[in-house]
């Protein structure tokens, strides 16, 4: 059982430090690692940390639902997500209000990502 809880620690550490970088994969890794946690807990009969390793999984769950219905909202295409860099166009288009698109390459552009940041400023 100990090794299992080591490697348990050391892939929670891992999940943790993935959710603080808001990446997909930390809060999958997270999520598995909470599933040890838990029969890791309900084995040995400790189960006020079994409890709350299900309250953590349910609200990882929440989180990475939530996460994965916005990265497929319509209006925001995933394909140019993450993108950094602006295009060095200068005319864009409101798609929505929170979406620009670049009016001669197409690129899409998030107000509050980089690429909007530095291209477009709103404020
Ligand atoms: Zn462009």
């Amino acid at each position: 059982m100990t090794w299992i809880m080591w490697l348990a620690t050391a892939a929670s550490l891992v999940g943790t430090v993935g959710v603080n970088r808001k990446r997909p994969w930390g809060q999958a890794v997270w999520m598995a690692t909470n599933v040890v946690w838990i029969a890791c807990y309900t084995a040995l009969g400790i189960w006020p940390s079994a409890a709350l390793f299900c309250a953590y999984f349910f609200l990882a769950a929440y989180g990475f639902a939530k996460w994965l219905a916005e990265e497929k909202r319509p209006d925001v295409p995933t394909g140019n997500r993450g993108t950094d860099a602006p295009c060095l166009h200068e005319r864009f288009i409101l798609e929505s209000p929170r979406v620009l698109r670049c009016a001669q390459c197409g690129r899409f552009f998030e107000i509050g990502s980089g690429g909007a940041r530095s291209t477009a400023r709103t404020d």
